[in-house]
């Protein structure tokens, strides 16, 4: 019965060891809805700082929007390729780090995955990129993190936790190798970054259907294949967001289909205590309760309720590209939304190697305010 998930469709550059695989079965329904053109992830600001990133003091959510007067380069940004060349560097410099290749994308680029597996026993935490490629900052982000992990200082976590990330679940859209046009998108550079897969399909409302071949990579080849306990999937939203008058450096949210348990909602509740915790005390932190919807096709729901995993939303501000200006972040905040990244996957994951991340309260939940759209916001999710 069921079949190896892994037949066929991918190639790996190295085999799962087999020891934290489970053969769910997979359910493939026919036809998912294409949503075609809607509410895109706003722009954010395409530059990273490539150097360290760290937080202006006077970030929080005041960076300029993109306005026409400061120009916006995606060519700062990793591309598909220097990603890749990245994490092939860091696999054979870190002896605790394997990479592995769980597909390929509607047009053939590599989908990776960059695992952490120390003992099958420990708690394992999954974070997950750019589902919608003009998001891109949480992947510049996720890939300091790698490198950090193969220093000295995260090591000793390491012993105490499996980690698994997946950067970049939607390359060809990061890349603008897409069969539609984006002569109107806005952001200058190299490239322009969209929110849709090749196929012109929000990847992130085929949790249900799997009928995208970076959503069924991801499903048959990670999340049927290991077994996870927590997970962050990282977006940009819009930049005009705001909770008690300020805009918000970014919004969390945990599952709120009703195909989840209470146990596992709770779990997720307290990887967003995790995040709160650390991120909005800082000078540059400024958090909101995101405001989402109950679909399973949306990840942060779909994956809680089909494989029991505690997750969480993380909707950073602003995007890489868009064809919408109110969505484009200018490439001043991007030092602080990098950092944002780093420590929000640094925070959970030193949370679940020492165990804390099970007793975390839980109430701040009640208080956080919902954010609030201004004029032209539109959710990303
Ligand atoms: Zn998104």
């Amino acid at each position: 019965m069921p079949e190896a998930p892994h037949a066929g469709a991918t190639r790996m550059i190295r085999p799962i060891t087999g020891r934290h695989r489970k053969f769910n079965e997979e359910y493939f329904k026919a036809l998912p809805t294409r949503v075609l053109k809607k509410s895109s992830c706003i722009f954010a600001g395409s530059a990273l700082l490539l150097g360290l990133g760290l937080a202006p003091a006077n970030a929080v959510g005041e960076g300029p929007n993109h306005n026409g007067n400061e120009t916006v380069n995606t060519s700062i940004l990793h591309t598909h390729e220097s990603m890749a060349a990245e994490l092939r560097k860091q696999d054979a410099k870190q002896s605790a780090m394997e990479l592995e290749v769980i597909g390929h994308s509607a047009k053939g680029r590599e989908l990776f995955l960059a695992k952490y597996l120390s003992d099958p026993a420990n708690p394992t935490i999954m974070f997950l990129t750019q589902q919608h490629g003009n998001e891109q900052l949480t992947t510049e982000g996720a890939l300091e993190v790698i490198k950090h992990l193969g220093t000295g200082r995260m090591a000793k976590v390491l012993e105490d936790v499996n980690i698994l990330v997946v950067p970049m679940l939607n390359p060809d859209g990061a890349m603008g190798d897409v069969d539609f046009p984006l002569d109107d998108y806005i952001a200058s550079g190299d490239r322009h970054l969209t929110r849709y897969n090749a196929n012109n399909v929000d990847i992130n409302r085929d949790h249900v259907a799997k009928t995208q071949p970076e959503i069924q990579a991801l499903h048959n080849n990670v999340l049927s294949a290991y077994d996870i306990d927590y997970m962050i999937d990282l977006h940009h939203q819009g930049t005009r967001s705001a909770v008690d008058g300020k805009l918000v450096s970014g919004s969390i949210l945990y599952p709120t289909t009703e195909d989840v348990s209470e146990e596992v909602r709770e779990g997720s509740k307290r990887l967003g205590a995790v995040v709160y915790q650390n991120v909005d005390p800082t000078g540059w932190g400024h958090l909101g309760k995101y405001v989402g919807g109950t679909a399973n096709t949306i990840a942060r729901n779909g994956i809680a309720a089909e494989y029991g995993i505690s997750t969480l939303l993380f909707e950073m501000r602003g995007m890489s590209d868009h064809y919408r200006s109110d969505y484009v972040l200018g490439q001043k905040p991007n030092g602080y939304l990098r950092q944002q990244t780093i420590l929000t996957l640094e925070s959970t994951i030193k949370a679940v190697a020492d165990g804390s991340v099970e007793t975390m309260d839980t109430s701040f939940w009640d208080s956080l305010p919902e954010q609030a759209s201004l004029p032209g916001e539109e959710n990303d999710e």
